[in-house]
């Protein structure tokens, strides 16, 4: 599933193209990936300009002139792709025919991806919902140790959570984690000061190097041109289990709770904090 990295890196891939495009025509060919009526999502987008492509959590968010916004989510195997030869779209759901240049295409295979125009103001109120962006100065050390501090679900689960930090999903909690050395089922409110500040340095240099990157495809994840990203071969736990731990040698635990698996290394993220080795 796509998550900051991967998002971010496609809308990098888009925004110097997409930018000052005007949609001309919008052919829904699945309508299941829609949150509204074709009909209504045409009417809203058709003649609309891009004015800028940016990213929130794990969205694409499209702002378009008179006031509209498209929010694009991934879901599983989503991929917004410019419709040329080598991007091999095979499933695609949604064909916005520009003014130039080639078409943009929402694909994907299981469709569990979600579009959605809507106004400013609707997007705004969905914005305020999403936890802190993770690479922005606003995050700090001191605020997530606050917020772990009100939390007793365990901190993958915590972390996967977009109310708590956005962007964040299953490969870059585990990642995080064990560059921290904490492990995946502690309590959020058990966390010392140093612990939190250890998980947000963790985070950071999780995400900032994935987008470095280009983002993690362990299958279906492509960016805007369809290329995959460079960042599997960095992983050090994520889908690991059973692989000695890059650190210490100590095989890789995997774990399933939350109907997510969990991978960490016992002996760098120990249960019990302050006896790391
Ligand atoms: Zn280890």
């Amino acid at each position: 599933m796509p998550e900051l990295p991967e998002v971010e890196t496609i809308v990098r891939g888009l925004r110097p193209t997409l930018t000052g495009k005007t949609i001309e025509r919008i052919r829904v060919l699945h309508r299941d990936v829609l949150r509204q009526p074709p009909r209504d999502f045409s009417a809203r987008l058709r003649g609309r300009i891009f004015e800028s492509v940016d990213r929130r959590g794990k969205n694409i968010v499209l702002h378009m002139t008179g006031g509209v916004v498209l929010v694009v989510n991934l879901g599983m195997t989503g991929r917004l792709v410019w419709a040329r030869p080598e991007a091999r779209t095979t499933h695609p759901a949604v064909r916005f025919t520009l003014n130039a240049g080639p078409a943009l295409v929402y694909d994907d295979v299981r469709r569990f991806g979600r579009l959605e125009a809507m106004e400013e103001a609707e997007w705004a109120l969905r914005d305020q919902r999403l936890g802190p962006e993770p690479l922005s100065s606003t995050f700090t050390a001191r605020r997530l140790h606050a917020d772990l501090s009100r939390s007793i679900s365990p901190i993958r689960s915590w972390l996967l959570d977009q109310r708590r930090v956005a962007g964040v999903g299953n490969i870059y909690a585990n990642e995080a984690l064990h560059l921290a050395g904490i492990h995946p089922q502690r309590s959020p409110k058990s966390m010392t000061e140093g612990e939190a500040r250890k998980l947000h340095r963790a985070l950071r240099r999780t995400l900032r190097s994935a987008v470095e990157n280009r983002g993690t495809t362990l299958r279906d994840y492509r960016d805007a041109s369809g290329n995959p990203g460079e960042n599997a071969s960095r992983l050090r736990v994520y889908g690991r289990g059973q692989e000695p731990c890059l650190r210490c040698s100590t095989r890789i635990c995997r774990l399933v709770f939350g109907n997510r698996a969990a991978f960490y290394c016992p002996r760098c993220q120990p249960f019990e904090s302050g006896t790391t080795a």
